[in-house]
């Protein structure tokens, strides 16, 4: 395995890479757990990647496409090539599927495949596990065309290239979150009132929801997001305060 720089790991983290609908329902950010793009009812992690809705499909399409553009650009092995598309592309059209048959006659590509199938699965090849005969393969693929890059180079790029599709399809299930549940998000929030947060948020619920409502939609944007992170501040700023406070400590230590 390889573990290239977390950076953008960090960039989907921050971004809230685990707030689906079941977590956000269960943090009370959401009211309900819906997929904000076709509407299936638990939206699980697993179900932002692979959402079927025709919009999430046509979104992968192209990112799909640009990968496979990208892996010839860095002279990838024909076969590694092919391997990775028609497993991705298989994957997301139906991730509980089987897996399809092997073309490639490569021996280190066919020992990859049964340890990615067997062993990893194309999600956790999606977060970056890539497997180590696919490295070899390339190195290899590189030494015979007389080329001076680096397998493991090129795994480290392949890992980010996976990660910015995942951050890509999170942040496209995003956007369509904000404008179908725009006006239930922000009546949500305005009817929690200020609650925990600092007084100088207050003029912004002294606007009254109806009049919010009929706002332009970028200012409405900005009303939710800003209540929202201030709502996560707090919430983080709690959790901290609890886990450093010396006293939960030696609760935790019994
Ligand atoms: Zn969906």
């Amino acid at each position: 395995m390889l573990l290239p720089d977390a950076e953008v790991h960090f960039q989907m983290a921050e971004s809230g890479d685990t707030a689906t609908g079941l977590v956000m329902k269960r943090r009370k950010q959401r009211l309900h757990a819906h997929c904000p793009i076709c509407g299936e009812d638990d939206e699980h992690l697993l179900h932002v990647l692979i959402c079927p809705d025709k919009t999430a499909v046509d979104f992968r399409k192209p990112l799909l496409t640009e990968l496979e553009t990208w892996l010839i650009d860095e002279d990838t092995h024909p076969d590694i090539t092919e391997y990775l598309m028609t497993g991705l592309t298989s994957w997301f059209e139906d991730p509980f599927g089987t897996e399809p048959a092997i073309q490639s006659t490569v021996s280190s590509i066919r020992q990859a495949a049964s340890l990615q199938s067997q062993e990893i699965g194309w999600y956790a090849f999606l977060c970056g596990f890539i497997v180590e005969p696919l490295v070899t393969c390339q190195q290899a693929h590189y030494s015979s065309i007389q080329s001076r890059r680096r397998g493991e180079r090129w795994a480290i790029r392949l890992i980010h290239r996976c990660w910015k599709i995942l951050h890509l399809i999170w942040m496209h299930r995003n956007s369509a979150l904000h404008e179908s549940e725009g006006h239930q998000n922000i009546t949500f929030e305005h009817s929690r009132g200020l609650d925990t947060l600092h007084r100088v948020y207050a003029p912004y619920f002294r606007i009254p929801l109806a009049d919010l409502l009929t706002r332009q939609i970028s200012y409405q944007k900005q009303w939710f997001l800003l209540i929202r992170t201030a709502r996560e501040t707090v919430d983080l700023t709690l959790t901290v305060a609890v886990i450093g406070n010396p006293s939960f400590r030696k609760f935790e230590s019994g």
